[in-house]
């Protein structure tokens, strides 16, 4: 990885948030799949097959499932996230590992947050999270008017915004559209997976984020 050859200071890494600083996985997806199955048979008057089958199809086709539906039907972003990001409990539902803090804190270089969920929940995880203080900034889906990851546009929006070169960045993320995305620009690429295997655009894996600091310093010596 070319980034690390850089001193410190220079580097940036930015951090996907679902799956990638937490596990989204075992409490919160569940949930959001309801709210969007039941969003989808409510607005197209459809049974419970029929929106699995729709929100699957639209995940593959555009990544995300609200994309397919401003594509397709008009719909209107904000309005499908806060009705699909709903969680009583959420802190509850966040599930993380306390050391992911320490290796943020150990992480050298500027860190930066891009996730493709809107504000009113990644603000909550990442207080849920305690890990505000490592980051420089938090931006959610709203922050590059709703061209989030894999999208070009938006990746190139928070570049500007922070006169980055991307040779100088890196992405932490567990979706591999995203980083290919990334890799094309020029930026540096970390995959967050349990998944052994090689992908051309994927620089490194880890299994959890709290590898990354030991890696990087054995890989800058
Ligand atoms: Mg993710």
């Amino acid at each position: 990885m070319r980034l690390v050859a850089l001193p410190p200071s220079r580097r940036v890494w930015f951090f996907d948030l679902d799956n990638t600083l937490h596990d989204a996985h075992a409490r919160i997806f569940p949930s959001m799949h309801d709210q969007i199955n039941a969003y989808l048979m409510r607005r197209f008057d459809i049974d419970l097959g029929g929106a699995n089958s729709m929100r699957r199809d639209f995940w593959e086709k555009y990544g995300t499932t609200m994309n397919g539906l401003v594509r397709h039907h008009g719909a209107s972003p904000a309005e499908f996230l806060r009705a699909t990001h709903q969680f009583a409990e959420l802190a509850d539902m966040v599930v993380h590992e306390n050391a992911v803090r320490h290796a943020l804190a150990r992480l050298p270089g500027r860190k930066i947050i891009y996730s493709n969920a809107p504000r009113h929940y990644v603000d909550q995880v990442v207080r849920t999270l305690g890990v505000a203080r490592y980051f420089d900034a938090v931006y959610s889906i709203e922050s590059t008017r709703y061209l989030g990851k894999p999208s070009v546009a938006g990746f190139r929006m928070l570049l500007r915004k922070h006169h980055l070169d991307p040779r100088r960045c890196a992405l932490v993320d567990d979706m591999l559209e995203n980083l290919r995305t990334a890799k094309r620009l020029g930026m540096a690429t970390v995959w967050v997976s349990p998944v052994k295997k090689s992908v051309p655009y994927v620089d490194l894996r880890v299994s959890s984020v709290t590898q990354l600091p030991g890696l990087v310093f054995r890989y800058a010596h």
